[in-house]
């Protein structure tokens, strides 16, 4: 394996920890948020389960939802894509070869070196050069979306069921502390596992994603306080 390779994978690792890592933090956010808003309109701790337990399936389906729809229409686009250069690949290939010439020469490359570049890659695999060049796709369609949309839902969940649990498990009357507390100790685990793997610095990005969880629950606790107060 050389070393261009260990990058890729590193890389690759990375965008799926980064994406597990953030759907987890929507469902710890969103979630407690709407717990904590609904404790602070001053309801029985029951409800305030219930409202987590809806806002977790609400959640997850609607993430899965999201990513089918988002996935789809992507691979959808891609196909399109890749027919129409299939197309003016078997029908005008000269038209094609200079094309692809001319994204070699914006990038630097000497107009009569380039001519050479496109055709050699042409000869080895036209569509994938195309493909890469013109549309940026490096790799065939390889996302599944049903896979996509469960996987969405399921680090979403994974986020969404502690502060369900820590309400499950709290003392009544300080039931939204210890919410907003757990919450919060996960988000800045997650934020510094993140960080950790992505190589940056812990901190900094451990900081915000604490403060913005921190902001997300004190904002629904207040508009829960102040409609449970005038209703
Ligand atoms: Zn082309």
């Amino acid at each position: 394996m050389d070393s261009a390779q260990t990058e890729r994978h590193f890389i690759d690792r990375v965008g799926w920890l980064r994406a597990a890592v953030l759907g987890a933090n929507d469902g710890i956010i969103s979630t407690a948020s709407l717990m904590v808003g609904v404790a602070s309109a001053a309801t029985s701790s029951s409800a305030v389960l219930v409202t987590g337990v809806a806002g977790l399936v609400a959640g997850a389906m609607s993430m899965a939802a999201g990513e089918y729809v988002s996935v789809s229409s992507q691979a959808d686009t891609e196909r399109a894509d890749l027919a129409r250069e299939r197309s003016e690949l078997a029908t005008n290939r000269n038209a094609e070869v200079k094309e692809l010439a001319a994204i070699y020469v914006e990038r630097g490359v000497d107009p009569v070196l380039s001519i050479k570049v496109a055709e050699q890659l042409m000869a080895k695999d036209a569509l994938a050069a195309h493909a890469r060049e013109e549309l940026g796709i490096s790799h065939t369609v390889s996302a599944n979306p049903i896979q996509a949309a469960m996987t969405s839902a399921a680090t979403f969940s994974s986020g969404a069921i502690l502060p369900v649990l820590a309400a499950l498990i709290a003392p009544k009357n300080i039931l939204v502390p210890v919410v907003f507390g757990v919450s919060l100790f996960v988000l800045a685990l997650l934020g510094a596992i993140g960080a950790r793997a992505g190589g940056a610095s812990v901190l900094k990005p451990t900081l915000r994603v604490a403060f913005w969880g921190a902001i997300a629950m004190a904002v629904t606790a207040g508009v829960g306080a102040l409609i449970g107060t005038s209703v």
